[in-house]
């Protein structure tokens, strides 16, 4: 009974005993496209890969678990995983969002907007969230802690009132990923991932993930899959499956460098403000000077000035001209996305290395 194992073994046990044939330790990568019916009316429960594959199924199987869901589903990107689970709402449907979110979500969210597909509310806080929730609500999304700003949305309060008024609630669980949150047994219908990030964590897999407890969702999730292709591939699912293997001590070790990073940058006078939730690899921080941002960006030399986060590497994002440059200016400083925020995706580097590399390009 696997279900009762801890956290760190489910993770460890990623792809064990997934090939009873042989006995493999490590799960076989199945390259292959099709399979073979033994008869007629026949199937080994694999046909075709995009409909099902063995690499893949095995890796499902891993992320059902760490999120104590019943259903995963492994997908090319993070984006196809957002598009993948809104395939269940209808179309017109109205979404009350948190508006603090990745730009590449909200990116999309305005283009079905545009184009009279869904309709969107957006809100700053928790409270003014559960105050936009009422009957004409069909769904919530929620990233917690919020993208760049880490402010942490209450899943369990959410999911209370949003079910009273009969809609659904879809949480991006990138940031904590499973080590910190479990957003299925708080109430969530759908979790997403972009597994490109902490999940697969070395910064060489796109990949994302849907999560979900209901069976009525998953067939129609499914049916989606099958329908339009947004498959993972088996060597990106075997890259993933490799990378979750050590996601509790990556993120223990991020967790325990960005606490220490949160403490130096505090008291540190180019530093305004610091935001960070105190767990997780995922620090923003304000700067006094907004002009020395390039020249900060410049001089690093261990952090990498990059797009993406939740790897082993530590990098830095500058969310105005990067991962948020979708969401435009006036609206991004309406809601305290400034442009004076950079964004720190620690990484497990040596913790005096990491300090003097953001000191000596600090003060450069
Ligand atoms: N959700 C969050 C919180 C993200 O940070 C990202 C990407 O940065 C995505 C979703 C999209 O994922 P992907 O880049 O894997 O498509």
């Amino acid at each position: 009974m696997t279900e009762n194992y801890q956290l760190a073994t489910l993770l460890v046990q990623a792809g064990i005993k997934s090939d009873e044939a042989t006995g493999a330790l490590v799960a076989p990568i199945h390259l292959s496209t099709t399979y073979q019916h033994p008869e007629f009316g026949q199937s080994t429960g694999f046909d075709y890969t995009r409909t099902k594959n063995p690499t893949r199924s095995t890796l499902e199987t891993t992320l059902a678990k760490i999120e104590q869901a019943d259903y995963a589903i492994a997908t090319s990107s993070g984006m196809s995983a957002v598009v993948l689970a809104f395939s269940v709402f209808a179309p017109g449907s109205r979404v009350v969002a948190a508006r603090d979110l990745y730009g590449g979500s909200f990116r999309w969210f305005k283009q079905q907007e545009d184009q009279g597909n869904l309709f969107f509310t957006y809100t700053n806080t928790e409270e003014e969230m559960i105050a936009a929730i009422d009957e004409t609500t069909d769904v919530i999304y929620i990233e917690t802690p919020t993208n760049p700003l880490m402010i942490e949305f209450d899943i369990a309060k959410i999911a209370k009132v949003a079910h009273d008024y009969g809609a659904r609630v879809l949480v991006d669980n990138t940031f904590y990923s499973p080590i910190y949150q479990n957003p299925i047994p708080l109430g969530a219908d759908l979790v997403i991932h972009s597994a490109t990030k902490y999940l697969s964590g070395h910064n060489d897999v796109l990949a994302g993930v849907v999560v979900t407890n209901d069976l009525e969702l998953f067939d129609q999730l499914m049916y989606h899959y099958n329908t339009t292709g947004p498959n993972l591939s088996p060597l990106d699912s075997y890259l993933l499956m490799r990378g979750l293997k050590t996601l509790k001590l990556r993120m223990e070790a991020a967790t325990k460098n960005a606490r220490e990073l949160v403490t130096f940058l505090e008291n540190h006078e180019a530093v305004k403000e610091v935001l960070y939730t105190g767990k997780g690899g995922m620090i923003s921080f304000k700067v006094k000077d907004q002009k020395r941002i390039p020249s900060l960006l410049n001089n690093l030399n261990i952090i990498s000035f990059a797009e993406s986060l939740g790897g082993v590497e530590s990098l830095i994002t500058y969310p105005a001209t990067q991962t948020h440059a979708d969401i435009p200016e006036e609206v991004r400083a309406s809601y305290g996305l400034t442009d004076d925020l950079l964004r720190l995706s620690v990484g497990i580097e040596d913790i005096i290395d990491l300090k003097a590399d953001l000191k000596q390009a600090l003060e450069n």
